[in-house]
């Protein structure tokens, strides 16, 4: 599986736009529900051995971290049409070099750049990480995914057509718990004051932020009488309490 080989170009042209994005319409075929299917399980495994950065898409490739930037970041579909950088970009024959809003961008993603190592005078490689050779085999990935699977249930709460898609890309952070809360980022090294906007009276993380707060627990006790649906306890895991919602009417359940 290289991005290179002619059945992967030819599936990539028929199903992304010119920008690199996946289309929204649809177009008849019987394995694209499989791979569009498969394709947020297996991007994760999926890394770089960066050269000169020619082949790497800076903003949908995972060559940074084992999630795209564009994931990160809430832009209306018309303004991704514009982001079409390369790798290659920011790369001259010294090595990196990005200008000072890119650089602040990725620090704000928590990428340390100088941990990453790009070589100016070599191709990329496109590798698969499970394999010690970067090789892809099906046995390999079932394998590695098969895990993951486990966790698609996320996929199923998160991805909904009703929710506006940046709600989407939070639930998604939250739940892989990627949410840049402050003691995320104080892990990455980066030096902060961090206080809970809501009580000012303890550090900021995601599970003070949804469970321990006073704010949170007000929210929950109403979410939960409002709709009738079991007590939600401080250390109940996502999938434990959006289960909880199966109780629900269909229509309420989609919302
Ligand atoms: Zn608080």
């Amino acid at each position: 599986m290289r991005r290179e080989e002619q059945w992967a170009q030819m599936i990539y042209a028929k199903f992304h736009t010119k920008s690199g994005d996946m289309i929204k319409y649809h177009r008849r075929s019987s394995v694209w529900p499989g791979i569009k299917f498969g394709e947020p399980i297996t991007k994760p495994f999926i890394g770089w051995i960066i050269g000169n950065g020619k082949k790497i898409d800076f903003w949908r490739d995972t060559w940074a971290t084992s999630i795209p930037l564009q994931e990160h970041i809430d832009l209306p579909n018309h303004l991704w049409k514009l982001c079409t950088a390369k790798v290659s970009d920011f790369i001259n024959p010294d090595g990196w070099k990005f200008p000072t809003d890119i650089s602040l961008t990725l620090l704000a993603m928590c990428i340390n750049i100088s941990s990453i190592t790009c070589n100016p005078n070599s191709e990329d490689i496109q590798i698969w990480k499970p394999d010690i050779h970067g090789d892809f085999l099906v046995k390999i990935a079932f394998e590695s995914t098969r895990d993951r699977l486990d966790t698609a249930w996320r996929l199923k709460y998160t991805w909904l057509q009703c929710l506006h898609r940046g709600l989407s890309r939070f639930a998604w952070k939250l739940m892989n718990q990627i949410l840049p809360t402050d003691d995320l980022i104080q892990r990455k090294g980066i030096q902060l004051a961090s206080i809970c906007n809501y009580c000012g009276l303890t550090a900021e993380s995601a599970n003070h932020l949804f469970f321990e707060c006073n704010t949170a627990k007000v929210i929950w006790s109403w979410a939960t009488s409002t709709f009738n649906i079991a007590v939600v306890a401080e250390n109940d895991s996502w999938k434990q309490i959006l289960d909880k919602t199966k109780a629900l009417s269909l229509y309420l359940n989609d919302l």
